[in-house]
């Protein structure tokens, strides 16, 4: 890729970062609580390479940025808890699991193909101008290579990402430096993150405590897996032909009834995945079968494989 650009936190510089998020380009940008990496959330591609420049290993899903309750509202459903804690702590480090919205328009690889989907409104001048301007949700997590510190400066987001986002808009020093809080909003109050807001406030604008544990985008034990979007169709992978009976889900070379890549493209297969796993199962129906080509190990195939084997686990 190219030189990334580092943008003023200005009308030009927030214009053209807001124009290379319009072009399915990744910008990072400040909020309050550390530097986001942002992809356009309703553009399969762009939220691809999100998973490519961190180097992701897993399809985890991700927050989506937007300026407003007015535009969460859009993309996901609000009850009345929800519309009480927006109301309290929005703007702010809080970020909400709700139902998805259908039709809003969100790629399932921002979801992982769950039902739910993870909301906030920042409060940073600069990022709430930005997601004003590109006029879209924004999927954004840490701006940091996978497994590395979370960035709180422009400097720190060159160090790891230079060459492979397009551009970091400076808006300095990140006030919070921990992550926003997330509250599981979509059954019973759960805290799936501790943050930058504290469980006890919310709680008290609650009315009522909240549980921690597993949940069924950060499930804490093997078992919970297949509550990631699952296919109902038996999973084979590394096929190079289709077997009797077999819907077969090619990539490159090995061409199927469906094909994740007909190119052999990785960011294309990614942005492929989740629509594929759905695509498929519908085609091989709840007793049928679907084998998927061999997809190599390097960069997002990584991630690609984690997702099949997952499908392809065996379920209790
Ligand atoms: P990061 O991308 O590092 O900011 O982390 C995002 C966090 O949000 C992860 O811990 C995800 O598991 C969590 N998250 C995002 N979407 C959902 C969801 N639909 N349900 C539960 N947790 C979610
Ligand atoms: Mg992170």
């Amino acid at each position: 890729m190219d030189r990334t650009e580092t943008l003023p936190a200005d009308d030009a510089g927030i214009a053209r970062a807001a124009a290379l998020l319009r072009e399915g380009r990744l910008v990072a940008f400040p909020t309050e609580t550390v530097y986001g990496l942002g992809g356009d959330a309703t553009d399969d591609r762009a939220v691809a390479r999100i998973f490519e420049a961190k180097g992701r290993p897993r399809f985890n899903p991700l927050i989506v940025h937007l300026p407003g309750l007015e535009e969460a509202e859009v993309v996901a459903v609000f009850d009345h808890r929800a519309r009480a804690v927006a109301g309290a702590f929005w703007p702010g480090p809080l970020t909400l699991v709700l139902p998805l919205r259908e039709g809003a328009g969100i790629s399932p690889l921002v979801t992982a193909g769950l039902p739910t989907v993870a909301i906030r409104v920042p409060a940073h001048p600069v990022a709430r101008a930005l997601l004003r301007a590109a006029g879209r949700p924004v999927a954004a997590p840490s701006a940091n290579p996978s497994g590395r510190v979370s960035p709180t400066r422009a400097a720190h987001v060159l160090d790891g990402l230079a060459g492979r986002i397009a551009a970091v808009v400076d808006g300095g020093a990140c006030a919070v430096g921990v992550e926003s809080t997330i509250l599981g909003l979509d059954g019973e109050p759960r805290l799936l993150r501790p943050g930058g807001i504290p469980a006890e406030a919310l709680e008290a604008a609650l009315g009522q405590p909240l549980t921690t544990g597993g949940s069924a985008a950060k499930p804490n034990a093997p078992g919970q897996l297949a509550s990631h979007y699952a296919p109902g169709a038996m999973v084979r992978l590394n096929a190079r032909a289709a077997e009797t009976g077999e819907i077969l889900v090619g990539f490159g070379p090995v061409k199927g009834d469906l094909t994740l890549s007909p190119g052999g493209d990785l960011v294309e297969a990614a942005a492929n995945l989740f629509h594929i796993l759905r695509e498929a199962d519908a085609l091989a129906g709840p007793q049928g079968r679907i084998a998927f080509a061999p997809i190599p190990g390097h960069g997002l195939g990584r991630a690609i494989n984690d997702r099949l084997s997952r499908a392809a686990a065996p379920r209790g």
